[in-house]
């Protein structure tokens, strides 16, 4: 750290994201990335968008509203941002601090630690239950600001909306944000997004980072009440109003519009996950029920970590945490039949070694 750093942040531990590395040619498994190209109507939108010598439209007019007419809101319901992690970002800084605690699972995405410990908020971490699932009634009447990923990373896990609803109607004084970054890959009726008609203290936040093929054009969105909307995008105005560029409103617009294109990834990937899941299993690997692009996986012959360098050598990456309660476990992404295939070959050979 440098000698200028104020003190505010000397003990800050930054996020670690997942390892781009560029040494050699890896099939990358380890970041939750799409396998598939974004469509090529999302791609053309890029040539059609507005030039590049004006500024971006800040107030992202198209883009919310193909949003707000895709997910049944108006566009006032819908905010959008430089990825999601950028809406977690302002949804720290507007709805938690000192006298507003935070409150989000102890194994959980690593960026909400981290944005709490950067704005200074009183946070608690509450266990997850034994067999990785979230114990709603830990989050009932509490009276601080939830944040819940659904489905949780890593676990793949989920609650059903029935439960999210009586978390955020018993919570009715404090924001309550359900992360939705995997929603697209959990089947019909898992969104709570229908719910923020009805509360005005549910934020629901989203990302075209991986259903969407976007990761690299870094945008997310989020849908919830004027007033929460309102409170977001004062925190916008206040440090980075031309937070979404021109090229990936265009995109992200033509990306929704092109939305069987997705589905059809989607879908290919939700029955990928059930191939590789079984084949796991088959191997003796436990593996969590996974709604997400991913699965949760431990393996029966080799410690976690060991798993991880050993498929890092064979070229296949994964992501391991070192947290105690899943050092167990490697996180596998998953990608493309051919990709499933590269990694049972390098587990098999791991194995037999
Ligand atoms: C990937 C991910 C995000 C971040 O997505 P970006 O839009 O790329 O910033 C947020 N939350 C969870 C749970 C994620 O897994």
């Amino acid at each position: 750290m440098s000698k200028f750093l104020i003190n505010k942040y000397n003990s800050l531990t930054p996020y670690t994201p997942g390892e781009q590395p560029n040494d050699k040619r890896y099939v990358k498994l380890n970041t939750n990335e799409s396998p598939y190209p974004p469509s090529r109507a999302t791609m053309a939108a890029l040539w059609s968008a507005r030039s590049l010598n004006l500024y971006s439209d800040p107030e992202c007019v198209h883009l919310r509203s193909v949003l707000a007419e895709r997910y049944g809101v108006s566009p006032e319901n819908v905010f959008v941002s430089n990825g999601s992690d950028e809406i977690l970002s302002f949804s720290f800084m507007a709805f938690c601090g000192n006298e507003v605690e935070a409150v989000f699972p102890d194994i959980t995405y690593g960026f909400y630690k981290v944005f709490g410990d950067l704005y200074g908020v009183t946070y608690t971490q509450v266990p997850l239950q034994s067999d990785f699932t979230v114990n709603v009634s830990d989050y009932i009447g509490v009276h601080k600001t939830v944040v819940i990923a659904n489905p949780n990373a890593p676990t793949g896990l989920m609650l059903s909306v029935d439960d999210i609803e009586r978390i955020v109607a018993s919570n009715l004084t404090n924001a309550v944000i359900i992360d939705e970054a995997y929603i697209d890959f959990a089947g019909a009726g898992a969104s709570c997004v229908e719910l923020t008609h009805k509360y005005d203290n549910l934020l629901v936040v989203r990302t075209f980072s991986k259903s969407r093929s976007l990761a690299g054009a870094r945008l997310g969105y989020a849908i919830g009440s004027v007033g929460i909307i309102n409170t977001l995008n004062t925190i916008k105005y206040s440090t980075n109003p031309y937070n979404v560029n021109t090229l990936t409103q265009a995109a992200g617009a033509a990306a929704i519009e092109d939305d069987d294109y997705y589905a059809e990834c989607a879908y290919k990937i939700i029955s990928e996950r059930e191939r590789m899941k079984r084949l796991l299993r088959e191997r003796g690997f436990e593996v969590t029920d996974s709604r997400a692009n991913f699965l949760f996986a431990k393996p029966c012959f080799i410690l976690g970590e060991e798993y991880y360098r050993k498929l890092k050598e064979n070229g296949v990456l994964v992501r391991w945490f070192s947290t105690q309660k899943i050092r167990d476990y490697v996180r596998i992404t998953v990608g493309t039949p051919e990709q499933t295939d590269t990694l049972l070959r390098a587990t098999d050979m791991i194995q037999s070694k």
